[in-house]
């Protein structure tokens, strides 16, 4: 990994694991960036259950594979399943539900070169298409009209220091950041981040849509990766309101509707 000319200015990550970040697998290029292939886990169609889009339907395109192993992974399924299909194939099955919302997610969806075709074409579609990217690979070769819904990992994740800090300079408006935040030392990891980076003034000026907040969602035993017991939204609340900071809190609306081992919601 290269060296990071910005990382004085953050705070350290510890218990932090080494991950081949940003390795890209997508298939061989081509003429036609229909042709193109990727590695799909699931395509379905849900309501969105975090960031500002919320509430709102949605299709899910859930791609194969992630460099990251996260303490708190509730997808670790996405991590190898799946199979291959066509760039042109993925577009008409997700233009098939008849939703405005897409949403590229994973596993970490750009680690696929093709995924920023897929993104191209649904957008020129008409689609406003976002995507949930884990922070640790290149943002910027997105098209323009897509929406980066970009985790900077955490201490308590276990990859935070996979977290790729250059990104910071191509976010764009619409764009938000999420924290996952498992314990009291990664608020405080996070209350730091957000200072020091200027997170809450890019939002008050404009160029950063939110800074979002969520407590790590407790996981059934069996279904963690290595564990992750979970922070009280209430608790996280209180810290939110103790401090004045400036964030939107939110829980993974999904699971207070399904059940959370629940898959393809
Ligand atoms: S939480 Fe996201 S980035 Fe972390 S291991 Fe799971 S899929 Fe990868």
């Amino acid at each position: 990994m290269a060296a990071n000319p910005l990382q004085h200015l953050m705070p350290t990550c510890s218990g932090a694991r080494a991950a081949a970040a940003g390795a890209a697998f997508g298939a061989a290029a081509a003429d036609d960036p229909r042709s193109g292939t990727l590695r799909v886990n699931e395509i379905f169609h849900s309501i969105q259950g975090e960031s500002t889009w919320a509430g709102e339907p949605c299709v899910f395109v859930r791609l194969t594979g992630c460099p990251l192993r996260c303490t708190y992974c509730d997808t670790e399924y996405a991590f190898r399943e799946g199979g291959t299909t066509t760039v042109g194939d993925l577009v008409d099955r997700v233009l098939a539900f008849g939703c405005p919302l897409v949403e590229l997610t994973g596993g970490e969806p750009l680690a696929q070169k093709r995924a920023f075709d897929l993104m191209r074409l649904l957008s020129d579609a008409g689609r406003t298409v976002l995507v949930e990217t884990s922070g640790a690979v290149d943002i910027a070769p997105c098209d323009p009209r897509v929406i980066r819904i970009l985790d900077l990992k955490t201490p308590g994740s276990g990859e935070c220091e996979q977290n790729r800090w250059t990104n910071l300079a191509d976010l764009r408006p619409a764009d938000e950041v999420k924290f996952v935040v498992t314990d009291r030392a990664d608020y405080e990891w996070a209350r730091t981040v957000i200072a020091e980076r200027g997170l809450a003034t890019m939002v008050r000026e404009g160029r950063l849509r939110a800074i979002l907040m969520s407590p790590a969602w407790a996981q059934a035993a069996g279904q963690e990766v290595s564990g992750s017991p979970g922070l009280e939204p209430r608790t996280l609340a209180e810290w939110i309101l103790a401090d004045r900071l400036a964030v939107r809190m939110q829980v993974q609306v999904h699971k207070v509707i399904w059940d959370p081992g629940t898959r393809g919601v």
